[in-house]
């Protein structure tokens, strides 16, 4: 007889209801769940891993990450374009390998890397993981950024107006964001990222050109709003997520709710913001700045999704540790444990379209399962101590 996996859960998050159940029994055949109950019978034969002190969660997903990407700690002026001219792209693709062992090791089973990588380094990334040459999450991919001429560069002369084009496509009409679309795909896309605000702004048309593009495909359109300028033409055009959106009003993320667009908030700590080599002063203020749209948003009801963007480790920690970090903001904002962790699981698979799949610990649903130390409704910060991944069935870590 095939033998079966079979957790004892001592305490179990179910991420639909936001509880925790206690001495749950999950079984897992050939990377998906089974069974899952109290007192559940199994064979002899088949293979039991003793969680029954620990807490059971769905594999965490972090919705905006860049892991080919390292700034270095307090250096203003070194940023992306420094890189463009020191790092090749396989040099991003061997540092996009490293960070996303690290990701699936902290139990991070899906992430979505969202750009700024190169020349589509990570689809090499994720082409090794497949061939299984390296370990790491599910990676959800947007290829290169779409945006308004000058991608987020700053004051490039005219001679290097090539240089941003490294990590951006510029596309300013409705066609040539398709043409866009379509060369992400071509390389490996899954989603699609934009940036709006930065250099020009998208219209509303320009929005819905790459929205109807993608959906031929079943992709989704993710657009970075940094503070609120074309939030509105972000929302009218339907696309699926407002990453950062610092400074997005009640109206905004009221519309929001209403069209089921999520905010993926990318909600630094003061430590992240101070790492860029800010003033303590101007770190703080944006600290509060996210603290209150956090707060607002949640209030009103708009849907999140978990979403870090880090790209400067912080010192003696590594990406995830430093990504974990955003936590202490959603402290201060008063946000219930159990709801960081659906922003984490089932919020985050809706987003990425994979609810059917993962962020459920539920019969069909894909074996993607962590286990914790402490109980993380008590403190979130819990989730920096994931001593068990399982991912797709497959034992990944198991520390005593
Ligand atoms: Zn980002």
């Amino acid at each position: 007889m095939a033998q079966n996996t079979v957790i004892k859960a001592g305490h179990l998050f179910d991420s639909k209801t936001g509880k925790m159940l206690t001495d749950q029994t999950i079984i897992i055949r050939d990377g998906k769940i089974k069974e899952v109950g109290a007192n559940l019978k199994y064979n002899v034969n088949d293979s039991v891993v003793d969680l029954s002190t620990s807490w059971v969660l769905p594999g965490l997903m972090d919705c905006h990450v860049h892991i080919t990407d390292n700034n270095p700690y307090r250096t203003p002026n070194r940023g992306i374009p420094t890189s463009y001219m020191r790092e090749s792209s396989s040099f991003r693709a061997l540092r996009g390998a490293f960070v996303a062992e690290q990701f699936l090791m902290s139990g991070f089973t899906t992430i979505k890397e969202i750009g700024n990588d190169a020349n589509y380094a990570t689809a090499d990334v994720i082409k090794a993981i497949r061939q299984g040459w390296i370990t790491g999450p599910a990676i959800f991919y947007a290829g290169k950024i779409i945006a308004p001429y000058g991608g987020q560069s700053g004051g490039v002369n005219v001679e290097n107006e090539n240089a941003w084009q490294f990590e951006y496509i510029d596309a300013d009409t409705p066609d040539e964001i398709r043409k866009a679309v379509r060369k992400n795909i071509y390389y490996g896309a899954n989603t699609i990222k934009m940036v709006t605000g930065d250099n020009g702004i998208y219209d509303a048309a320009d929005i819905k050109a790459a929205v109807d593009e993608s959906k031929k495909y079943g992709v989704k359109v993710t657009v970075h709003v940094a503070d609120k300028d074309g939030a509105t033409q972000v929302i009218l055009g339907g696309a699926a997520a407002i990453e950062h959106g610092f400074g997005l009003d009640n109206n905004h993320l009221q519309l929001m709710k209403d069209k089921g667009i999520f905010l993926v908030g990318t909600d630094f700590s003061f430590d992240n913001w101070y790492a860029y080599g800010m003033d303590s002063v101007t770190a703080r203020m944006l600290t509060n700045k996210i603290i209150d749209r956090l707060k607002r948003a949640y209030k009103i009801g708009t849907k999140m999704a978990f979403g870090t963007d880090i790209i400067i480790d912080l010192p003696g920690l590594n990406r995830v540790q430093t990504s974990l970090k955003v936590l202490q903001t959603w402290k201060a904002a008063q946000i219930p444990p159990s709801y960081i962790l659906q922003t984490m699981t089932i919020y985050a698979a809706e987003l990425l379209g994979i609810e059917k799949d993962k962020g459920i610990i539920a019969p069909s649903f894909t074996a993607d399962i962590i286990a914790l130390k402490k109980n993380p409704l008590d403190d979130i910060d819990a989730v920096n101590q994931v001593h068990f991944v399982m991912k797709e069935g497959k034992i990944i870590k198991k520390d005593k």
